[in-house]
C-alpha cells in the first residue's frame, strides 16, 4: 500500500450531491450552478495517516496534504502559507473583562501576500497548474487578486486581475508588481465577476472566482485544521469570521466535518460559527435575520464600506454559509466602518497587532456580542484576523 500525497476522490455538487470527476478543470456544478466541493477518501486517510504524525511535518498548510487536492508534491506552489500563530489576546476584550476573557486570535496577516487569501490561492493555483490551465483570471475586491498574482508568478502562469477601480490601491499595486495585468472597472466585485468570466472564455484561461472553482475553499479549510491542531485537537466554543464571499467560513466548517469523520476530534458540540459583515453591505446578515436560506443581492448602489473584502453584494455560497451559521447555533451581525476603524487602533495599542479593517470587524462583533450576552467572556472565542493592517497604515491619519 503506497501512501498517496492527496486522497482527493471526487467533487460533489453542494446543492444536489451529484458526483463529478475531480481530475479535470471544473467550475460550478453543471446540474445546479452551485459550488462543487472536494471529497476525499477519508477512510483511507484514517487508515494511512496517524494524527500525531502531523506535528512533525513542515510548518505550512501543506502539512495536511492528504486532505488537500494537489495530487503530486512537485506541483505544489508554496510561499510558506499557513501555520499562522494562534495568539491569546485577552487585552482585546472590553476593559474590565480582560481577566475572564478567553479570547484567541488567529493571525492570518502573517501569511505571504499579507492575508489569508494566500491559502486559497496556493491550493487553487497549484491545482490549476496540475490540471493544465493556460492562464488565470480572477475578479477581486482586493486581496484575492494580489494573492493570485503572487502564486501565478511562482507557477509561471500568466494572470489577469479584474477589480473595481476604487479597490484599495495597495492591492492593485501588489497585483501589478507580481506581474499580473490589472483590469479596472467602474462597478462592484459582481461586475468584475462578469468581466473576468468573459475574459476567461475569450482566452481559454481558467476563472478563479470565489467558490466558482472548487479549490480555494480547500486552501482556506486549513484554517480549521490548524485551529484544532493548535488547541491540542479540540475546538473552541465560538468563532467569529469576517464574511465576504464566504470561502473561509465554508472551508472551516468543512474542515470540522472532515476532522470529525476522521475521528481526529471529539464528537462533542462544534463551535458556534458567527459571521460579521459591514453595515453598508450585509446581504447574509439580512438573510439570517429574515430566516431565509438564500441571500438576496444587496443593492449595488448601496454597497459601501471601507472593508473592501466585505464589499460583496452577493455570494454564490450563500446557502452553505447560512447553513454553517444556523447548524452551529451561531449568529450573523453587522458593524459600522467607524467601529472597525476604532478596533484597528484598539488592537494596535492594546496588543501590538496591526490588523486590516475586515479583521477589526470581528473584534467589534466580539465586543457587541459580549454586551448583548450572546457570548460570555468565559466562552473560548477565536477571532479570525484575516489580513494585515500594514498596507492601509497611511489611511488612519495618525
Ligand atoms: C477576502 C477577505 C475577507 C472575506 O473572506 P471570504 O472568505 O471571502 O468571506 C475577509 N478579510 C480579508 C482581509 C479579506 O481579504
Ligand atoms: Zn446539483
Amino acid at each position: 500500500m503506497v501512501a498517496r500525497y492527496s486522497y482527493l476522490s471526487h467533487l460533489r455538487c453542494s446543492a444536489c450531491q451529484r458526483r463529478y470527476e475531480a481530475d479535470r478543470l471544473q467550475t460550478t456544478s453543471p446540474c445546479c450552478s452551485r459550488p462543487l466541493l472536494a471529497q476525499y477518501d477519508l477512510s483511507a486517510v484514517e487508515r494511512d495517516v496517524a494524527r500525531d504524525e502531523i506535528a512533525r511535518r513542515e510548518a505550512s498548510m501543506w502539512r495536511y496534504h492528504e486532505l488537500l487536492p494537489v495530487r503530486e508534491k512537485a506541483h505544489v506552489q508554496t510561499l510558506g502559507e499557513g501555520m499562522t500563530p494562534l495568539v491569546a489576546a485577552s487585552r482585546l476584550a472590553p476593559p474590565g473583562l480582560e481577566k475572564d476573557a478567553r479570547l484567541l486570535v488567529k493571525d492570518e496577516g502573517q501569511n505571504p501576500t499579507g492575508s489569508f487569501k494566500a491559502r486559497g490561492m496556493a491550493a487553487a493555483v497549484s491545482r490549476a497548474l496540475e490540471l493544465g490551465a493556460g492562464g488565470l483570471v480572477t475578479p477581486t475586491a482586493g486581496n484575492a487578486g494580489a494573492a493570485m498574482a503572487a502564486y501565478a508568478a511562482r507557477a509561471g502562469l500568466a494572470a489577469i486581475v479584474v477589480t473595481p477601480e476604487d479597490a484599495p490601491q495597495t492591492c492593485i499595486q501588489q497585483a501589478r508588481i507580481y506581474g499580473a495585468d490589472v483590469v479596472l472597472i467602474d462597478g462592484l466585485i459582481s461586475d468584475a465577476g462578469h468581466t473576468a468570466a468573459s475574459l476567461a472564455r475569450e482566452r481559454g484561461w481558467f476563472n478563479m472566482a470565489t467558490l466558482r472553482e472548487p479549490y480555494r475553499a480547500e486552501g482556506k479549510k486549513t484554517m480549521g485544521f490548524e485551529l484544532a491542531e493548535q488547541l491540542g485537537w479540540r475546538l473552541p466554543d465560538a468563532i467569529i469570521y469576517p464574511c465576504g464571499g464566504g470561502t473561509g467560513i465554508v472551508g472551516i466548517w468543512k474542515a470540522f466535518a472532515e476532522l470529525r469523520e476522521l475521528g481526529w476530534i471529539e464528537h462533542k458540540r462544534l463551535p458556534r460559527m458567527i459571521i460579521v459583515q459591514a453595515e453598508g453591505c450585509a446581504p447574509l446578515v439580512r438573510a439570517f435575520e429574515q430566516g431565509n436560506e438564500v441571500a438576496e443581492v444587496w443593492p449595488s448602489k448601496r454597497a459601501s464600506t471601507r472593508a473592501a473584502g466585505l464589499r460583496v453584494p452577493s455570494a454564490i455560497g450563500d446557502r452553505l454559509i447560512l447553513q454553517a451559521v444556523r447548524e452551529s447555533g451561531g449568529t450573523a451581525i453587522c458593524v459600522s466602518d467607524e467601529a472597525m476603524i476604532h478596533m484597528v487602533r484598539f488592537a494596535a495599542y492594546r496588543e501590538g497587532m496591526l490588523i486590516a479593517v475586515e479583521a477589526a470587524a470581528t473584534l467589534a462583533a466580539y465586543h457587541r456580542l459580549l454586551a448583548t450576552h450572546f457570548l460570555a467572556p468565559t466562552d473560548e472565542t477565536v477571532l479570525f484576523f484575516t489580513g494585515s493592517g500594514l498596507p492601509d497604515i497611511g489611511k488612519y491619519s495618525l
